[in-house]
């Protein structure tokens, strides 16, 4: 499954985060390197229309798309060159499929910032600079590697002058995922500026409604995502049941939650989509690749669907709701027989046909 890591300084409210994420009482201390191991947390991505397609078809349950977050461990300046947690932590961060960066923007004198001060662009800075280290150093390695093979006829030498022009990249100080460098032959190093980013602000509640402040910060890390929340309301929010959740977050004038917006922006940067199956048993939203084909679709939900494919009957989700029912939108023209040639679409309401 595609994973979202969660990096960040000690202190800026990571565990805090990971708490809310999953529910689960992942220990949240006031103190540097609280998040040792490594924990996955699974959460759903807010979608309705599954309650109108439960709606439509008597379902009995809604099962929605997941996005996964791993929560990493802090990141000290000088990580890069195995202080701190730096080599566990680089382990775990190469396996991630993209980052979401937590910075600190609450101030709070109970917390200590392990820079002294809070001030997010510099924390930016700090691990910006520890993550691009950490690839210089993995691409000079594999350049000695490279260079080997090159000399012996086991390797194209474009892959090695792709790695040196990444190192070139780096040391002008430019992210990997900034330069327009094809990275896909050094896909294996897990390179970390290569991976997308999503920036994660963590701000007091009274940011939160103060859209020049917000845009001030979304600047700092443009054009990748800036998600605005409070950590300490998340994990508040995570515990009440719906209506007290909603009457909570309405105070604080806003409309979704920060873990549902993450799950959002996450699916987005991870490059996915969903589309819709439906029936009595079920609503429920299955996660492909933008631009995957009807067939690897099907594979989603079993590889023999993929296997023994034939064709897809496909109606989107707005024509579905206007007709109201599946005989009446095939009555309609609505319902589209689809080969397995067919690009899908994001809201496409789907079954399979296939041999088994
Ligand atoms: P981590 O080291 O990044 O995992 O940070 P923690 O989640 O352990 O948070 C460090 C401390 O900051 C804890 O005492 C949290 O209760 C506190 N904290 C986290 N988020 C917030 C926030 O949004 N506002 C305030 N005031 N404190 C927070």
């Amino acid at each position: 499954a595609l994973t979202i890591g969660i990096v960040g300084l000690p202190n800026v409210g990571k565990s805090t985060l990971f708490n809310a994420l999953t529910k689960n009482d992942v220990l949240a201390a006031n103190y540097p390197f609280a998040t040792i191991e490594p924990n996955i947390g699974v959460v759903n991505l807010p979608d309705p229309r599954l309650e109108v397609l439960a709606g439509i078809f008597g379902s009995e349950r809604i099962l929605p798309a997941t996005v996964s977050f791993v929560d990493i461990a802090g990141i000290v300046r000088g990580a890069s060159e195995g202080e701190g947690l730096g080599n566990q932590f680089l382990a775990n961060i190469r396996e991630a499929d993209a980052i979401a960066q937590v910075v600190r923007g609450f101030v709070d004198s109970d917390v200590v910032h392990v820079d002294g001060a809070v001030d997010p662009k510099s924390d930016l800075e700090t691990i910006g600079a520890e993550l691009m280290l950490a690839d210089l150093q993995t691409l000079e390695k594999a350049v000695t590697r490279y260079e080997k093979e090159v000399k012996g006829r086991k390797l194209d030498p474009s892959v090695l002058e792709t790695a040196k022009a990444a190192i070139e990249a780096l040391q002008q100080g430019t992210l990997l995922s900034a330069t327009s460098l094809d990275l896909a032959p050094l896909r294996e190093l897990g390179l970390l500026t290569a991976k997308p980013f999503i920036f994660v602000f963590n701000v007091d509640e009274s940011v939160l409604t103060d859209d020049a402040k917000k845009a001030e910060l979304a600047a700092l890390v443009a054009p990748a995502e800036a998600v605005f929340l409070d950590a300490k309301i998340e994990s508040e929010l995570i515990d009440l049941d719906p209506e007290d959740a909603a009457e909570l977050l309405a105070s604080t004038g806003q409309e979704e939650s920060g873990l549902d917006q993450l799950a959002r922006v996450g699916f987005q940067t991870l490059g996915l989509q969903t589309y819709l199956t439906a029936g009595p048993k079920e609503s429920r939203a299955w996660t492909i690749p933008q631009g995957a084909k009807a067939p690897q679709a099907a594979g989603v939900i079993h590889t023999d669907f993929e296997k023994g494919f034939i064709k897809a009957e496909i109606i989107s989700f707005d024509d579905l709701v206007e007709t109201g029912s599946v005989a009446e939108a095939r009555a309609k023209g609505k319902a589209r027989m689809e080969g397995k040639d067919y690009t899908m679409q994001d809201g496409d309401v789907v079954e399979f046909r296939f041999n088994n």
